[in-house]
């Protein structure tokens, strides 16, 4: 049975647009039952913004205790759906289970963190400038934040920018991926639950065009976008006349794991395969790379294989599925151009990644697990296979002579998420972690690990250099400089 499409969620009410375009949100993994139908329209912008705009400054002013409170109503709200939105999660974004189960369950866990440590970094602080002369650092909130998803974390993502934007007294107008807006809904309703304020926070569905109208209204104080990097580039552009507006953005990676001369090479063989292949590779954080010494490329290659092998392939609502289906028909023809450009730019294919159409009696996006090896990194530098996110379900695996070329290899992308190094050594590791230029480092655990208690965020392409985790009330606030002066007239030596 379909969901029931309730429209945009614009102060406090919902409605459907009376015209627009119909938007179908499949289920990747089985197309014969859509998740839902929609109808969409970018002119459901303006009032979702006006709406922030008007409930602005009674939320910024409220004590920030009455905001936390509210917060952890949407905790309870969040907690009291979590089974029906892990299965729409599961279901609209091709994700397996026990991923959709993490990605929801972080939810609460995300609220706790940002009302514990994440207010820590807004905090504002005082500092005795002179006798009687006081400083304060104050921490203000921006104005209207538009939230912008992508598909493949489509709950957790704009939470870790919609929650703290709210704590500290921001408005939002959050808009999903027209690939999950259904979990998009599902939160907005948890939000309704909750009993915010109408207009704290505003829902609008829709495609790009509708992003595109989003950020490109005047009452919109900041940008935190989730998604590739050719889209954060185009609100980039779009933004360079309006410097005053924020930018928070999490983009793509092209990750690589590093698998060093001392390694445990059964420990890396098998974190790197999760981190490549589960979701079908379709997280900023997939290892793409794998990057291994020369002395031990043979032994770690027949352990990797034999884990790419114990991938249990099939459709995400079904248990121990470890890969899924990918989001779309242009994500699998994606997926197929740069099979054939892997080999074209001389790759050797160890195992081919096929377009398989269905899965058992399924019709959906299933694909299989590829990997690429180049022996000589010297040969074919500068292709699109190699420097380019595929967001697939695919490992190019490179012979390194030493640990220098490693880090060469994984600084030559123009890519900067995150960086797994496999080794038994903490100082070999520490050379490495200052070495490589990505904005998070793991020792001894892929690339698709990481705590929401540190900053989560890449350089490059990547990012924006303001990362979402626990530093995200940082975009969401300004610090404001106050100094008040106590002395009279006589005390003071002014030259005039
Ligand atoms: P996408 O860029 O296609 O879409 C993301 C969102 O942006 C969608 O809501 C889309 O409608 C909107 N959008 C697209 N063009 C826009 C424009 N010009 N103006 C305003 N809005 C626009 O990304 P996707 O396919 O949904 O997600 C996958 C991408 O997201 C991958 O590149 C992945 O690496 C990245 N991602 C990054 C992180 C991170 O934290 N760094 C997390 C998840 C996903």
């Amino acid at each position: 049975m379909s969901v029931l499409y309730k429209g945009n969620y614009v102060q406090g009410r919902w409605s459907r647009p009376s015209k627009g375009v119909e938007l179908i949100s499949e289920d990747p993994g089985d197309l014969l039952v859509p998740v839902g139908k929609l109808i969409v329209s970018a002119d459901g912008v303006a009032p979702a913004v006006e709406a922030a705009a008007r409930a602005f400054p009674g939320w910024s002013r409220q004590p920030l205790k009455a905001r936390i409170k509210k917060l952890l109503d949407l905790k309870k709200a969040l907690v009291s759906r979590q089974e029906s939105l892990i299965r729409l999660t599961a279901q609209e974004a091709g994700k397996p289970l026990a991923e959709s189960r993490r990605e929801v369950e972080r939810l609460a866990a995300k609220i706790d963190e940002m009302v514990g440590e994440g207010l820590r970094f807004v905090r504002d602080f005082s500092v005795k400038v002179a006798p009687r002369v006081d400083g304060q650092c104050r921490y203000r909130p921006l104005g209207v934040l538009a939230v912008i998803g992508p598909f493949n974390f489509p709950a957790h993502t704009p939470a870790s920018h919609i929650v703290p934007a709210l704590l500290t007294g921001n408005t939002v107008v959050f808009k999903p991926s027209e690939y999950t807006p259904f979990v998009g809904q599902a939160m907005a309703e948890a939000l309704d639950q909750a009993g915010f304020p109408a207009g704290v926070f505003n829902l609008v569905q829709g495609g790009a065009d509708v992003g595109q109208r989003l950020v490109a209204h005047p009452g919109i104080a900041g940008v935190l976008f989730t998604g590739s990097t050719a889209a954060g580039q185009a609100i980039r552009k779009a933004m360079l006349e309006r410097p005053r507006v924020n930018l928070a953005m999490e983009m793509g990676g092209k990750n690589a794991a590093l698998v060093l001369a001392d390694a445990d090479l059964e420990l890396a063989a098998r974190e790197t395969a999760l981190s490549a292949f589960s979701m079908a590779g379709q997280r900023c954080n997939a290892t793409s790379r794998v990057i291994v010494h020369r002395g031990v490329i043979k032994p770690f290659l027949e352990k990797f294989l034999c884990a790419v092998d114990r991938i249990k392939i099939g459709y995400p609502l079904e248990e121990a599925v470890v890969m899924g289906p990918l989001v779309s028909h242009e994500a699998v023809a994606k997926f197929q151009r740069y099979m054939r450009l892997a080999e074209e730019e001389g790759f050797e294919t160890l195992l081919s990644g096929k377009a398989l159409g269905r899965w058992e009696k399924r019709k959906g996006y299933y694909v299989t697990p590829a990997v690429h090896l180049c022996e000589n990194p010297s040969k074919n530098r500068g292709s699109h296979y190699r420097l380019e996110e595929i967001f697939g379900p695919d490992a190019a695996v490179y012979r390194a002579r030493d640990d220098q070329e490693a880090v060469a290899l994984n600084n030559e992308v123009p890519y900067g998420l995150i960086t797994a190094v496999f080794t038994r050594s903490s100082s070999r590791f520490e050379k490495i972690a200052s070495a490589v230029d990505t904005g998070m480092v793991n020792m001894n655990r892929g690339t698709i690990f990481s705590s929401g208690r540190l900053p989560f965020g890449g350089t490059k392409a990547s990012g924006s250099f303001k990362p979402a985790g626990i530093l995200s009330p940082l975009y969401c606030a300004y610090p404001a400089a106050i100094l008040k002066d106590r002395r009279s007239l006589a005390e003071r030596s002014l030259p005039l």
